[in-house]
């Protein structure tokens, strides 16, 4: 992550003015409030704005007077409870705003989750900077040969290094054609390229920032999909960060989360009944299962 120094203190700056408030806050995204957070060489995720507590979700769940709260433990049980059975409405009572920096390529993932709102650095209004994703060495690594969709070992020694140096050269190259489009020269009667034109050469690693604003139920749907292992490592790791930040904002909403959602499996109802045999002493195939070829295997990856 690279700020500079005024933006770290501008962040410094926000973080020491304080306002009271009657509103509801949480001690632990407070903790958080404005800090950047490193991702990857130069992303970062940081909260700018959040509403509600795990206190809220209960408070919208009893549609409340007061702040709903009857318990902690009342309130846990309650969370759980919502979200055992797919309540989902009290938890996008809660909304977060991040500011995100985060290379292009990741960005095209992220945004095929339509329910935030967005608001992205303009191009064509700025000059982007000289800032390019390169993997570090171990997320180098070769494609899989049993998923299309994933990676395999790590590239080593001299072909790691080349590819490395094509990255590098790509993008630096890229950048140097960009910046000599842009500029103007009276003497040689260049006009420079508009932004939006010469921005068209630049490759998917360079890095690009939003604001996201999304409620909590939208958030966990995101979370879910985004920070499982079957997702690509360099959206992952966002999705990480974003976890830990969650499970500070409202603890409880997140242990329930982690519990009925992150660490569910959902079984389809061919393989509880294989489960309910298998219980009952029978030994169950393939053939007799009734699953396919592919459902089989994938049930045995996760039951044995
Ligand atoms: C591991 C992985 C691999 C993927 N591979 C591919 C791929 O190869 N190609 C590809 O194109 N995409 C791929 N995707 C993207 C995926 O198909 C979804 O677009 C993405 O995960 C967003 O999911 P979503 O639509 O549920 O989320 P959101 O857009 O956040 O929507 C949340 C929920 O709101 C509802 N919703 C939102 N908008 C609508 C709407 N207009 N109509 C009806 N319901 C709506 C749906 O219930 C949806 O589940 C992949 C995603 C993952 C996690």
């Amino acid at each position: 992550m690279s700020l500079t120094p005024e933006q770290l203190a501008e962040i410094d700056a926000q973080r020491a003015a304080t306002t009271p408030t009657l509103r509801a806050t949480s001690a632990g995204m407070e903790g958080r409030l404005y800090t950047a957070h490193p991702v990857l060489d130069h992303g970062l995720v940081r909260v700018i704005d959040y509403m509600g507590d795990d206190a809220a979700i209960c408070q919208a769940a009893r549609v409340s007077y007061g702040k709903g709260t009857k318990a902690v433990s009342d309130d846990r049980g309650l969370i759980r409870y919502l979200m055992r059975h797919w309540h989902s409405t009290p938890f996008e009572m809660c909304e977060v705003k991040f500011h995100v920096k985060l290379p292009v390529f990741v960005a095209r993932q992220w945004i095929r989750h339509r329910t935030a709102n967005v608001n992205e650095y303009s191009a064509r209004y700025s000059i982007l900077d000289r800032e390019f994703y390169i993997p570090a060495p171990e997320a180098l690594a070769a494609q899989s040969t049993v998923n299309n969709q994933g990676r395999g070992q790590v590239l080593e020694g001299a072909e790691a290094a080349r590819v490395l140096d094509v990255l590098r050269e790509d993008a630096m190259r890229a950048y140097d054609h960009y910046e000599d489009m842009l500029t103007p020269d009276e003497d040689a009667g260049k006009l420079g390229l508009a932004r939006e034109l010469a921005r068209m050469n630049l490759p998917a690693n360079i890095y690009t920032q939003w604001y996201w604003k999304i409620d909590l139920h939208n958030l966990f749907h995101f979370l879910r999909l985004r920070a499982d292992v079957h997702a690509q490592y360099e959206i992952r790791v966002y999705a990480q960060i974003m976890c830990d930040i969650v499970k500070d904002w409202v603890p409880q909403a997140y242990e329930a989360f982690e519990d009925y959602r992150l660490g569910a499996v959902s079984v389809s109802s061919k393989a509880k009944e294989v489960l309910k045999r298998r219980l009952a002493g029978e030994t169950v195939t393939q053939e007799t299962s009734g699953m396919s070829k592919g459902e089989w295997r994938e049930f045995v990856e996760e039951w044995g």
